[in-house]
């Protein structure tokens, strides 16, 4: 069996009034990520690390943001994209397993509709998604709430 691991990270600055996509998933904040796509920062690093394990580019060569196609758009609709690629090459999702790392609100409410909304897309189990969070216990940026970051871990065979 071929094995692959890959990672991903991503990173977005937080804006008051902006709508929060995270996982997939809408939460109430009076802060969002700003971005070309919707921000969903979770998303990309997952994007990320599919094509890492896939041996592929990263998401900004697939999906540039200086192409107005990607304004606005629905970080689902690049995760879909991304997995055909990826499953294109033979690949299926083993596990995924990622971390979002941000200051408030509290996502814990939410976890289980992400892993839902994340795993639908990605053709696996709700179970072979992990989505955790963490603070930065008030230090950096995180801190400060000016922005939010996510890593992802993806293990893919054929
Ligand atoms: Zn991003």
């Amino acid at each position: 069996m071929n094995i692959r691991i890959g990672q991903g990270i991503d990173f977005h600055q937080l804006e008051n009034g902006v709508d929060l996509w995270l996982g997939g998933v809408k939460i109430p904040s009076e802060k969002g990520c700003v971005a070309h796509s919707d921000g969903d920062v979770l998303i990309h690093a997952i994007c990320d690390a599919l094509l890492g394990a896939a041996g592929l580019r990263d998401i900004g060569y697939f999906f540039p943001d200086t192409d107005n196609k990607y304004k606005n758009i629905d970080s689902k609709i690049l995760l879909k994209e991304t997995f055909n690629l990826v499953h294109q090459k033979g690949y299926i999702i083993n596990n995924i397993d990622c971390t979002i790392c941000l200051e408030k609100p509290k996502i814990g409410p939410f976890i289980l509709e992400m892993k839902k909304a994340i795993s639908s897309i990605v053709e696996t189990e709700s179970d072979n998604v992990a989505v955790k969070a963490t603070t930065t216990e008030k230090l950096g940026f995180v801190g400060r709430e000016e922005g939010v970051f996510a890593i992802a871990v993806v293990l893919l065979s054929k």
